[in-house]
């Protein structure tokens, strides 16, 4: 086990067994052994889709920038990023953004970023982009003022979440124990939830069935709609997750490209779980926004002019070029599990590609 793993096992060892989400606060971001906090690099375990394609943030960036003209140009608007991993999408989005110089150059950068190792790789993938940038460790309507235009790519699935198990007496937190080896195992909670904390959407799942659900995600997408209610702006979350409810378990851990075990060694894998985004439309809602999709990120892409933009820029590199588009859009690569969800004032027109 980690150094880290260890103190985890001391604390449940003091304290009792812990909930899922405080075991993912600990494995991702804790100062000295969390995953995100000490790794200045997030691609040797696995890849996202700014780091397949520049395509990627242009066509972000440029989303974004119609949005805002869209909105009649409102005054000192913020390009926000939640989890920026190494800054690549901004650079590209901002690239692309030359295009658009009147939105380019009324902008300040809002990064949210928690880990410090992270967020030094952003400081230097930026450090010549010529617009303004600020960090903030944490979103909400008080830390960042509008109008926004937020986008967050494989953030909502790094959020803590917690586990449900449906048994007979009904649905029984999943914790994080000590088992008989000593090493770190889940066990159920001995009590049922009170009735009426699970929506009524799981109520036929079979016994076994799990119910996952981040506070911490619907929190952040009640924030967001609640800042584009009172500011103005525009929001898009993009992820891998479900927009129907399953009763399976998504929680993962993933390291060197391959699956690992969730609590083997916390802090050497990436933790995530597939997003809830019928959870984050709700709580959008709740917030005061206009939920649009979610829609597949390869249909999505489409639509805003991904393929024209890999023709482009074919001419010199074919090969790579349809590889790229082939790894974003198509079904059987992270076209149809990666969604899309845009979050706008209510009353704003569809935005491209819904
Ligand atoms: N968006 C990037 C990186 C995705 S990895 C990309 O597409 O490549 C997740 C990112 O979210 C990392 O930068 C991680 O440090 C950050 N992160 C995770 N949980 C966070 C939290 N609770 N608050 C702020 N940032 C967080």
């Amino acid at each position: 086990m980690t150094p880290l793993g260890q103190r985890i096992a001391a604390l449940i060892a003091a304290q009792g067994p812990i909930s899922i989400a405080e075991f993912m606060t600990l494995a991702l971001h804790d100062r000295e052994g969390g995953y995100y906090a000490t790794r200045d690099t997030l691609s040797a375990d696995f890849v996202t889709a700014p780091e397949v394609s520049q395509m990627f943030g242009e066509l972000i960036g440029l989303w974004l920038a119609q949005a805002w003209h869209d909105q009649k140009k409102p005054k000192n608007p913020r390009l926000v990023e939640l989890g920026p991993g190494r800054g690549t999408l901004l650079r590209d989005a901002l690239r692309a953004l030359k295009l658009m110089p009147e939105f380019r150059n009324a902008l300040e950068v809002v990064l949210v970023e928690v880990s410090p190792a992270l967020s030094k790789v952003q400081a230097e993938t930026l450090a010549d982009c010529g617009v303004p940038l600020r960090w903030s460790e944490s979103f909400d309507a008080q830390s960042v003022k509008g109008p926004i235009f937020l986008i967050a790519n494989e953030f909502f699935d790094a959020l803590p979440l917690r586990q449900y198990v449906k048994t007979e007496r009904g649905w029984c937190e999943r914790m994080v124990t000590i088992g008989e080896n000593g090493a770190l195992a889940f066990a159920l909670a001995p009590d049922a939830l009170p009735a009426g904390l699970v929506p009524d959407n799981r109520d036929g799942a079979p016994e076994g069935g799990v119910y996952e659900r981040s506070v911490a995600g619907e929190a952040i997408s009640e924030q967001i709609a609640h800042v584009i209610a009172r500011d103005g702006g525009t929001a898009l979350i993009i992820d891998y997750g479900y927009d129907a409810p399953g009763f399976g378990e998504t929680l993962q851990a993933v390291a060197g490209h391959q699956f690992a075990d969730v609590l083997a060694d916390p802090g050497a894998s990436d933790l995530s779980a597939h997003v809830d985004f019928r959870a984050l439309a709700q709580a959008a809602r709740q917030g005061g926004g206009s939920v649009f999709g979610p829609v597949e990120q390869g249909a999505f892409l489409t639509s805003i002019g991904i393929v024209e933009r890999a023709e482009a820029l074919s001419r010199n590199h074919l090969e790579t070029m349809t590889a790229q588009l082939d790894r974003l859009i198509n079904a059987d690569q992270m076209g149809t599990l990666f969604k899309a969800l845009a979050i706008l004032p209510k009353g704003a027109p569809t935005p491209a590609g819904f």
